[in-house]
């Protein structure tokens, strides 16, 4: 069983805005097709468009604009997984997508793209077979802040603190 996230960022960005953001589900690679047609854009020959993307705990893929909060694209729920999604294009055809587990709402560990490439062969999206870019997260122990590790530099951001080799952020109890 894959692992669930919850969202562990800060609760005025978890609330839902009215009306809802409009969020894309992608079952096949016509969805992202039409997701990418309906996108203003520059025309160029070479194209890249970014989007913000969780899945959810039925291994659905859902797209929304790369500004919304993933908590708001997955509705409140617990995720899988979530991150941003590139579609590289070449004279408007998809030629493959480039994924990152960047979220500090969810935190995902980088062990997560097992489910997102589950997700992506059965829907058929091209894909380099790893993250473009991945991402740790720990919540600091002595601040609660919620740190993006960048270099293998495990000290908080804010307080300097060590930070724990183990995942860790949805523990507030420990505080
Ligand atoms: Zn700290």
């Amino acid at each position: 069983m894959a692992r669930m996230y919850w969202y562990v960022g800060p609760i005025e960005l978890s609330h839902m805005p009215k009306p809802l953001p409009s969020r894309s589900q992608i079952r096949q690679r016509a969805d992202v097709e039409a997701w990418i047609a309906a996108q203003p854009r520059d025309t160029g020959k070479h194209q890249q468009l970014t989007a913000t993307f969780i899945i959810d705990q039925a291994l659905q893929l859902w797209l929304a604009d790369q500004r919304s909060e993933h908590v708001v694209c997955a509705r409140g729920a617990a995720v899988l997984a979530a991150g941003e999604i590139s579609f590289v294009l070449e004279a408007n055809r998809l030629i493959y997508c480039e994924l990152t587990n960047q979220s500090t709402g969810y935190c995902p560990e980088p062990t997560t793209w097992t489910v997102v490439q589950q997700v992506l062969d059965s829907i058929g999206l091209p894909h380099a077979g790893a993250w473009a870019t991945s991402y740790e997260f720990r919540r600091c122990p002595a601040c609660a802040m919620l740190n993006l590790i960048k270099e293998h530099w495990f000290f908080c951001a804010v307080c300097e603190h060590e930070l724990p080799r183990q995942w860790n952020c949805a523990c507030l109890s420990s505080l």
